[in-house]
């Protein structure tokens, strides 16, 4: 997807938010994720996951929750830089995306299979290892990749393995 849409959505000289650049594809051990708590015209949880050097980006309508009954309308939206993952503070009224962004969460994830393929599949499975949000979670695309709803995901918590289950 590339950087082009965020950069473009954006006033650097007006914002506080990092311009960025593609950095290169880091080792998928430590493949980071960031939720920013975002108090835009509507609350919403960003949820971002570091990928192909970028951060993969879901906008979670609600704040996500270890329930594995739930599921959370996730939107899928434009690629942020990496340098995002680090980035809380005002953004200024009248730009994109106005209003405060804290760091809600961050840590590494873990994809379960390789991420760019199973991202245009549709259905990611993955392990978050954060403050909050920890053990096996999903994002499946509601449409096919093809159809109006394609930016639509959700984000659901699967049962965690044997491993996990001491909590
Ligand atoms: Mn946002």
């Amino acid at each position: 997807m590339g950087l082009q849409r965020y950069q473009a959505k954006r006033h650097f000289d007006r914002t506080p938010e990092p311009r960025g650049g593609i950095a290169p594809s880091r080792s998928a051990a430590r493949l980071r994720f960031v939720v920013q708590k975002h108090a835009a015209s509507t609350l919403h949880y960003d949820l971002r996951l570091e990928m192909d050097g970028a951060l993969k980006s879901w906008s979670v309508t609600k704040e996500p929750i270890d329930d594995r009954a739930v599921k959370r309308l996730a939107v899928r939206t434009e690629d942020h830089p990496l340098e995002y993952a680090d980035f809380e503070g005002d953004i200024p009224e009248r730009e994109y995306g106005a209003g405060h962004v804290d760091l809600w969460d961050h840590g590494v994830w873990i994809p379960q299979e390789a991420p760019l393929t199973s991202l245009r599949r549709g259905k990611l499975e993955f392990e978050l290892k954060g403050r909050r949000l920890r053990g096996r979670w999903a994002l499946v695309r509601m449409g096919n990749a093809s159809t109006r709803k394609k930016h639509l995901w959700l984000l659901t918590k699967l049962a965690d393995g044997d491993g996990d289950a001491r909590r």
